[in-house]
This record gives structure tokens, sequence and C-alpha cells, in this order.
């Protein structure tokens, strides 16, 4: 695994933390803790155990800390310091085993998170988590249900890394992918994406290689991404191959002109190594012929080599007018992909009957945040299903 150098201005320094307004353990790396046990005047192995149970115990409060003297349980509570987890407010089985969590945030925000088991040929279970970066989008993307739904705001490092914890609990294993592909845009809130996969890479030993950053292109933030030179996939979602089109689908792109992405896309392979791949919604009859496929292998031929298409066929929302192509349109623009030499793979649609699945991922308090005599409240029957 590659070990990345990354500006570390998004974690506090332990003397820092110390005086930061929000003291959350979370995010924390090994040595910051060590130096904060120094900092409450405990010997520093103390912050090692700190970093095992936050990061693999999983403990959610200070009090239960059992293997530290209560002692220093207490004075880290007086110093303010909370680990930083967030209690689940509703949990959504569907029926293919993807499990979609509505995590309530301090402010009483509810973001979703999901977990996708999968087992290979020996029987060995991949699971994915796909987190949110943002309450809500500010993107709009016309196909795409948290778009609808508004923004609120960006979430911290420790709100990204709790989701991926949970997931682990709930499933009871370690995961194995993270894929920030649930609500928001994470290009918009780069600093503590960074921070987050810095942690998730360090301190979750998720390895880089296992994560994938998804955007639909926010103008001069690619290149800042490839000067962390990170060992991960950047997914682009492009779902037209022209501008023209594009713009129909992505409003965003008016802002940001194909020409433009696709070049930085190619510098990020240059500065990284690391191939981008391209999403593709699916949109019956309106991004979904050969025509439009011939088109995307030639633009992407003409940016580079050898790069990766996933197909994502629309997942259904409520409000849209878009379809879902059929079975046969898919394969059919697949097969013109490749024969054009872009390799290619369909997204299988996982979590549909829990609106876990790409693009649904949505509720209701998006913009605004629950009540807050809430805690005792149980969640509403349409809040998981919200669209
Ligand atoms: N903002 C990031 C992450 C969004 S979600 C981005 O745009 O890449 C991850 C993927 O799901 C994106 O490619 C997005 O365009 C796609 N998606 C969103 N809504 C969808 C829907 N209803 N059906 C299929 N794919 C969808």
């Amino acid at each position: 695994m590659a070990v990345v150098s990354m500006n570390l201005s998004t974690t506090p320094a332990p003397s820092q933390a110390l005086r930061a307004d929000s003291r959350v353990l979370l995010g924390l790396s090994e040595p910051e803790l060590q130096q904060l046990a120094l900092d409450l005047k405990q010997q520093s192995y103390r912050g090692k155990q700190l970093h095992h149970l936050i990061y693999k115990r999983k403990i959610k409060d200070i009090q239960d800390f059992s293997q530290v003297p209560l002692a220093f349980r207490n004075e880290l509570e007086e110093a303010g310091w909370k680990v930083g987890r967030s209690p689940i407010y509703q949990s959504v089985t569907a029926a293919d085993g993807t499990v979609k969590l509505l995590i309530k945030l301090e402010d009483n925000r509810l973001i979703e998170t999901v977990g996708i088991p999968v087992k290979d040929e020996k029987g060995v279970m991949r699971l994915t988590a796909c987190v949110s970066s943002q309450v809500g989008c500010p993107l709009r993307c016309s196909f795409c249900a948290t778009g609808k739904g508004g923004f609120s705001r960006n979430l911290n490092m420790h709100e990204i890394v709790e989701q991926v914890l949970a997931i682990e609990e709930i499933f009871n294993h370690r995961v194995t992918n993270v894929v920030f592909m649930g609500m928001g845009e994470p290009m918009m809130n780069l600093k503590s994406v960074l921070a987050a996969h810095q942690c998730l890479n360090k301190d979750v030993q998720i390895g880089q290689r296992m994560i994938t950053i998804s955007t639909v292109g926010v103008p001069n933030t690619i290149k800042k991404l490839a000067s962390h030179k990170l060992q991960s996939t950047l997914a682009v979602s492009l779902h037209a191959p022209n501008q023209k089109l594009r713009e129909t689908i992505v409003p965003s792109a008016k802002a940001y002109p194909l020409s433009a992405l696709m070049k930085d896309c190619r510098d990020y392979f240059v500065e990284t190594s690391r191939r981008v791949s391209f999403e593709y919604a699916l949109l019956a009859g309106v991004n979904d012929a050969v025509e439009h496929a011939v088109e995307l292998a030639e633009l992407l031929h003409e940016w580079g080599r050898g790069y990766h298409v996933n197909l994502i066929p629309f997942n259904p929302i409520e409000g849209s007018e878009y379809r879902r192509p059929s079975k046969k349109a898919v394969q059919a623009f697949a097969a013109a992909l490749e024969s054009n030499r872009v390799t290619v793979s369909t997204r299988q649609t996982r979590g549909l009957d829990a609106d876990a699945a790409c693009g649904q991922l949505r509720n209701k308090f998006q913009k605004s945040p629950l009540p807050t005599d809430s805690d005792n409240l149980q969640p509403e029957e349409d809040v998981a299903v919200a669209c």
C-alpha cells in the first residue's frame, strides 16, 4: 500500500486539537491520540489504546472505554472530548442484503449510507460502503434524487469516517471498499474528503486502491486532487458523449465544458498514473443509443487510452420523466463501446427496494433538520423510502 503524504491541515495537530471548539476523537491519528494522552498527563500508550477502542472496537462513548482508567475518561470528558459517533436513526435492508442507514448528525440532520455485501466466486465477502460527503447536494443532476432534495451543508471529516464504522458494525464485518457515491458532491467538500480518505486508509486500514471518489466535475478540483497523488480511483460521471447533451442532463456542465473536464482527466492520469473511470447513467431515449456509445468511444480515444466506462441503467426516482432502458438496449450500448475498444462494466442494481440504489438516496431532512425534540421520536414510515 502506497504511503501518501497529505496536507494535515484538516486534521488538527494534538495541541491544536486540545484547543479546538469541537473536540472529536474520531479522525485523530495514533500519534495525535498519543500526544493527547501526554497532554492530559497520561502515558503515551494510553493514546494507542484510545486508537484501538475508537477504530477497532468502535466504541461510541468515552465512559465505555473500560480499558482506560476512570480518571482519564473523566478528564477527557471534562476537557470537552467526545468520540464523535452519531446514532442510527433508521436502517432498511433490501431483499438483496444491501443495507441503507439513516444516520442522525449532531444538528439533527440525516445522512444516508449504504452497505453493499457481495460474495465473490470463492465465497469471500466484499463489503462496500457507499458514503455521503454532504447533507444533500447542490448540483441538481436531472436524474438524481439527492439533488432534488436540496442541500444544507458539507460533512465534517469525522462524519464521513463514522459512516464506514457504522457499516462495519451493522454487518459485523470489515469494510473492504469505500465509494464516495452517496449523497453529495465530494469535490465540493474536498478538504474533508481528503482528511477522511487519510483516516480511512491509515486508521480504519482500507487500502487506497479500494477507495473511489466519484465526481460530476467541479472546476479546478481534479488538479488539486491529483496533487495528492492518491492511489485511489477517480470516477467521473459523464452521462453524455458531447457538451450539448451533457448540459441538458447535468446543469453544472455549463460551467465546466466537456473539453476542460477531459483535459483535467488526462492530466490526472499523467500526474497519478491512475486511470480515470467514467460513469454513464443510461436514460432510455436520451443518451442510450448506439450512436451515443460510438461518440463516447471517440471522445475517450481523443483524450487518452484504456479508459473504462461503468454503465448505470437509470434507477427510477419519483417525479422523473426518465425511464430505465431495456436490458437489450444496455447490452447493445455496452457492445458498441467494446467493439470500439473501450472496456465496459454494467453496474448491477443493488438495493432498489430500499431506495438505496445509485442516485436514489434522498431524505426529507436534507434541507431542514429533524425537530429538536426528536430524540425519542420514532422514525416515520416514509423517512427511509422518501423519494
Ligand atoms: N456527485 C457524485 C456522486 C454521485 S452518486 C457524482 O456525480 O459522481 C454516484 C453515481 O450515481 C453518479 O454517477 C450519479 O450520476 C449516478 N446516479 C445518480 N442518480 C442516478 C439514478 N437515478 N440512476 C442511475 N444512476 C444515478
